[in-house]
């Protein structure tokens, strides 16, 4: 058990890098006084399962899972992961609060609240989803169960049309669909890595609109190429750090039952980026 009364949590992966959920998770304790912890762990990918059953067994609370364990935690039979995440095909918080150890995907959860954040309404709406790895899956899913129509474009096609076999209302397309899906598109979310680092866009400016609200997934940098053609076309835009906040959120009030406090989490979130 962790020194009497602290709660531990953390983030496994490897390499984990430099985490923003500890600055994020760690302002919510301090602002709500919990004594409580955020630490990251880099266990090597053959010891994934003694790692989080060693966390269970240390009274660890929650952890959240990054590259390159999102998939391989699903097929733990320790975890018992819920219907979304097995339908993403990825984990990305594990529950170790109750009797059982649970797997849980909050990106989903993450994009569609960063996208309602700004007003977007996401019933009824055309949504263009570029990429089909792991957080265009993630979205993917989300749109679709939030009752839109999800057109999905990623680089390798096949890839593409895989994931709309299993995604409701969706269907798959090739980069260059883009352009033209995008003139009937309400939404447009770049769940890709291009523009990450550097100043690319996998969509074309000529085919953006006022009409569109535009999310990138990305959020280094903040405003990437695609948000800035967005904008100055007079589109919504949402940066990729709403998405990384609100997938953190859901994951704390699933770890601690507390309401996060999510401006203090945002604020610490966009200090660091
Ligand atoms: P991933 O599983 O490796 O998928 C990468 C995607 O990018 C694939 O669709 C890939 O297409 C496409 N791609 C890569 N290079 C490309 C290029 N040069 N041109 C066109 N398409 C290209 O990665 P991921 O986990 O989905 O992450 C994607 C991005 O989302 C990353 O920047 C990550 O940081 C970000 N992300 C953000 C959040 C958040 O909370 N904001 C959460 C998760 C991920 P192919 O299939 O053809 O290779």
């Amino acid at each position: 058990m962790p020194l009497e009364g602290m709660e531990l949590f953390g983030l496994i992966g490897n390499p984990v890098g430099h985490s923003l959920s500890s600055p994020m998770h760690e302002a919510a304790y301090d602002e709500l006084g919990l004594d409580a912890r955020y630490l990251t762990f880099e266990p090597e990918p053959a010891a994934l399962s003694t790692a989080i059953s060693g966390a269970d067994a240390l009274g660890i609370r929650g952890l959240n899972v990054t590259i390159p364990f999102k998939q391989d935690v699903l097929a733990l039979e320790s975890v018992a992961a819920d219907e979304l995440a097995r339908r993403i095909g990825a984990v990305n918080t594990i529950d170790l609060t109750g009797e059982e150890i649970t797997g849980h995907n909050t990106d989903a959860i993450g994009a569609l609240r960063a996208l309602r954040d700004h007003d977007v309404t996401l019933e009824g709406a055309t949504a263009v989803v570029v990429g089909a790895g792991g957080a265009g899956r993630a979205i993917a899913f989300g749109l679709a169960d939030a009752g839109a129509t999800v057109q999905i474009a990623n680089r390798t096609e096949s890839k593409a049309h895989k994931l709309a076999d299993v995604v409701p209302n969706a269907t798959g397309h090739g980069l260059d669909s883009v352009a033209g899906l995008l003139a009937d598109a309400d939404i447009l979310v770049n769940a890709t890595s291009v523009g990450m680092e550097t100043d690319r866009s996998p969509v074309s400016a000529d085919a953006l609109h006022s009409e569109l609200a535009v999310m990138d997934a990305v959020y280094r940098p903040l405003e990437t190429r695609l948000l800035r053609e967005a904008a100055a076309t007079g589109a919504t835009t949402v940066d990729g750090a709403w998405m990384l906040l609100y997938q953190g959120v859901e994951a704390f009030e699933l770890w601690t039952g507390e309401r996060p406090p999510v401006a203090v989490m945002n604020e610490a979130l966009r200090s660091r980026l």
